[in-house]
């Protein structure tokens, strides 16, 4: 799994987010996504997946297709 933020792969130290990564963190992402793109929420996804980014990017996927 490839680090969104820094572009590293695997477990790591993340100079962007600056702290120890895991392969799990990066998945919450992709769960968030997922959730936000179902729900059509990114609250949803945001707090359901841990990740608010990836809900709200799951979210703008979904109404694009929407649109
Ligand atoms: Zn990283």
């Amino acid at each position: 799994m490839k680090c969104r933020r820094c572009g590293k792969i695997g477990n790591h130290y993340c100079s962007v987010e600056g702290r120890q990564l895991s392969e799990n963190d990066d998945g919450d992402f992709f769960l968030s996504m997922a959730i936000g793109a179902v729900t059509d929420s990114a609250i949803l996804g945001g707090l359901l997946g841990g990740d608010l980014v990836g809900g709200i990017v799951g979210d703008l996927l979904d109404g694009d297709l929407d649109d």
